[in-house]
């Protein structure tokens, strides 16, 4: 018998109750915008970056409309401008070398590793040519961060942390995204929390988020921020720092807040899945899997593989037997980019220069979502089916 698997890849849990009821609170009052307040109302949105800072422990939070936004808005509070370069990854998603291009500053790609890190001898060699790394902390893979920042800080070179992927996860305790002056995340419906568009920023750096604060639009309502600098930060900064509109607004706010408190919940439901997905691959012939240290807490809201070596044809028709029994691979090494899935080289606005050692293995990753609609028997099955479609399949 063969096994078909019916599952939807991209079904996302609904909204809980408590988002639901904070929403219709919201469009029941009217007052959508996070300026928009009666009385001594505080915004859902000014309380959603104090209950986020909480959550990471950082000083500083604020909410914007994307999480591409507070990439641009975090690279733009660091001074980076026309003509600048930023260090990044070159195994990344395209809102990540977008939010250079944003800005009017060139990417120089950074190697990835087999376990799908950034390849920090290859950063080390690069550090001279950028004083900022934008570092993705791509499908969740977290590189030795205490490697990473004594590498950075010695160099002199800012990291911004793209927490995308990362939401909920730490290296050796510490909170992905406070690590850097900036951690950047998104709350698009494909990350850890869900409100159809949106982001978030977090810092210690008071200059920093002052300007941040007033690049995302805040025209001279700062005071209405609670998780801010104190008022007298924007002294200067307000005549200084243009505004590039792009706030979060009410009702995405309070659809977050009752997610980001289950967060926890959910990260380690998602682990949980990752765990069955990988006891069913372990040991597949062609098949390797990315090894994750102890110090890595990580939160697996997707799964990576590697078919390294494999001809294309073979990988290409893995792809397709999988598909044939409803289990949705994405290929990072396709010839064209599709869906969500793009390589450095094809971000045809930069230029890079060839990184041959990541060719290879952009050429065999392979990328599937774990969406939480997922039961632990659904991923079982899934990983049976990938693995009989890969050994039918594998180079000898
Ligand atoms: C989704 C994503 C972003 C940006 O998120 P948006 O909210 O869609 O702008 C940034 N980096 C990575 C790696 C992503 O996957």
């Amino acid at each position: 018998m063969t096994e078909i698997f019916t599952g939807q890849f991209t079904q996302q849990e609904p909204i809980p109750q408590a988002g639901i009821d904070a929403a219709m609170a919201v469009l029941t009052h009217g007052r959508l915008h996070r300026y928009n307040t009666v009385g001594d109302e505080i915004a859902e949105a000014a309380l959603l970056e104090e209950d986020f800072a909480a959550q990471t422990g950082a000083t500083y939070c604020l909410a914007v409309a994307s999480g591409g936004y507070a990439m641009t808005t975090a690279l733009r509070a660091c001074g980076v401008g026309h003509g600048d370069t930023v260090l990044t990854n070159a195994f990344t998603l395209a809102p990540v070398p977008g939010a250079i291009a944003a800005v009017g500053a060139t990417p120089i790609f950074v190697g990835v590793t087999e376990n799908l890190l950034i390849d920090l001898d290859d950063l080390a060699a690069k550090l001279p040519q950028a004083r900022v790394l934008l570092l993705s902390h791509m499908r969740g893979h977290i590189c030795d961060m205490d490697a990473l920042m004594a590498l950075c800080d010695r160099a002199g070179v800012t990291v911004i942390e793209d927490c995308a992927h990362t939401m909920g996860a730490h290296w050796n305790g510490t909170p992905s995204g406070r690590w850097g002056k900036f951690g950047c995340y998104s709350t698009q419906t494909y990350k850890h929390v869900n409100s159809g568009e949106g982001g978030l920023l977090i810092g210690d750096d008071a200059q920093a988020m002052a300007r941040a604060i007033m690049l995302s639009g805040s025209y001279m309502l700062f005071e209405r921020h609670r998780a801010a600098p104190p008022p007298e930060t924007f002294a200067q900064i307000k005549y200084e720092t243009p505004n590039i509109s792009g706030r979060m607004d009410n009702l995405r706010a309070a659809i977050l807040r009752p997610q980001l408190a289950d967060l926890p919940r959910q990260c380690d439901r998602w682990n949980a899945l990752y765990r069955v997905m990988e006891d069913g691959l372990r040991g597949t012939r062609g098949l390797s899997l990315t090894h994750r240290p102890e110090a890595e807490g990580f939160v697996a809201s997707s799964f990576q593989f590697l078919l390294l070596d494999w001809p294309p044809d073979a990988v290409q028709d893995v792809i397709k037997g999988c598909a044939a029994r409803g289990v949705e691979l994405k290929w990072f090494g396709g010839a064209e980019p599709s869906g969500f899935t793009s390589r450095y080289d094809s971000w045809r606005y930069t230029s890079s220069d060839p990184l041959p050692q990541s060719d290879r293995i952009l050429a065999g990753i392979i990328d599937m979502r774990l969406p939480l609609t997922f039961t632990p028997g659904d991923c079982a099955q899934i990983a049976r089916i990938i693995r009989a479609e890969v050994e039918a399949r594998a180079p000898v």
